[in-house]
């Protein structure tokens, strides 16, 4: 199977929108985002090895491989258009590509977003996907747009992506139907496309959580000059919790508990603050999007992160920086 037999067969997608002018096959692709429209673009790169085993079912990948990069766009409050693929292959197995192109368009379709275009080249296994978006002018929502005084919220529910990467570690076991729920959620995350867009005009600041709750929202914090004062009583009641109390003593629960939630990473969930003026609108728009939200703490004048036990006192900073989010290079000597 030649290169254009290849894109023919797996990437030519049939999804048409307006904003497409022109798709895949020309030297360019054209866009015409609407008018009054912002175009918001995003790109994440998927290695093997780094952010994903080799032996990692081909669709489950074309899944994850967008809905990262979607995730970027739903942390904008951005509509998506279309994305371009640029893709190294090993070789050119029919099998792996079948499955790969099957979920990467399943995702693709259900949020109308064209694959307008890529590369693709022989080479050790490496996805690179960049999405467009568009968001009405001053609708954008940026992380440096957090006021002291705002509302600290977030979507869904976090650390069981890392809960499933325990489990391969060998460091966890969680009966079958813990364990497919646990790797549904680290091998296909759904993007918070349908909040991010419901949250226009009511959020200030948002961003999306891959690297850890802890380092993102830091993200949002360094971006606005400004603190935060965060609750730790919510994670209590959250489903990690549930699912670890099954199968661990008190204190093992907990000792995992903090850190999962806060810096387990790869939950692809929405962290975002609102003036507590909107707390209203901000659940009507969970309700819209149908995810639930959580409002975890308020942002203060003071840059610094505080953390309250419980019992509203203050958890001593040490506690909070082994809480750090996880950071690609920090394992780089
Ligand atoms: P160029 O010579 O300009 O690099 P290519 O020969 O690489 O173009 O690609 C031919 C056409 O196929 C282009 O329109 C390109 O956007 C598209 N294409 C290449 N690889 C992919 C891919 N993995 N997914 C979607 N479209 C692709
Ligand atoms: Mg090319």
């Amino acid at each position: 199977m030649g290169e254009f037999e290849l894109i023919r067969r797996y990437f030519q997608h049939g999804l048409q929108r307006r904003e497409i002018a022109l798709g895949n096959g020309d030297d360019c692709a054209l866009l015409a985002p609407a008018a009054g429209q912002r175009l918001a673009v995003s790109t994440d790169m998927l290695v093997e090895g780094r952010h994903f085993l080799s032996t990692v079912d081909p669709e489950a990948l074309g899944h994850k491989a967008l809905a990262v990069n979607l995730s970027d766009l739903a942390a904008m409050g951005a509509e998506p258009l279309a994305f371009t693929l640029a893709l190294a292959l090993p070789r050119a197995d029919a099998r792996w590509l079948e499955g790969f192109s099957r979920g990467l368009l399943a995702l693709a379709d259900a949020h109308e977003c064209v694959l307008m275009g890529g590369d693709t080249t022989a080479g050790p296994l490496n996805i690179c996907i960049t999405v467009f978006g568009q968001v009405p002018q001053a609708q954008a929502l940026r992380r440096d747009a957090a006021v002291a005084g705002d509302d600290i919220w977030v979507s869904g529910s976090l650390g069981e992506a890392r809960l499933a990467l325990e489990v391969f570690r060998g460091t966890l076991h969680l009966d079958t139907s813990d364990f497919v729920a646990a790797r549904a959620r680290m091998e296909r995350p759904s993007p918070r496309i349908a909040l991010g867009m419901a949250l226009r005009g009511i959020a200030h600041a948002a961003a999306d959580i891959s690297d850890g709750l802890l380092g993102d929202l830091g993200h949002i914090l360094t971006a606005s000059r400004v603190g935060a004062v965060l609750e730790t009583a919510w994670l209590l009641d959250t489903s990690l919790h549930r699912t670890l109390s099954a199968y661990l003593s008190t204190d093992e629960v907990l000792s995992r508990l903090y850190p999962w939630v806060l810096t387990g990473g790869d939950d692809y969930e929405l962290v975002f603050t609102a003036p507590a003026s909107g707390r209203e609108a901000v659940l009507a728009a969970g309700r819209q999007a149908h995810v639930a939200l959580t409002r975890i703490g308020r942002i203060s004048a003071t840059p610094a992160l505080v953390m309250l036990d419980p019992q509203q006192q203050p958890l001593p900073p040490s506690t909070v920086a082994q809480w750090r989010g996880f950071d690609h290079f920090s394992s780089v000597p």
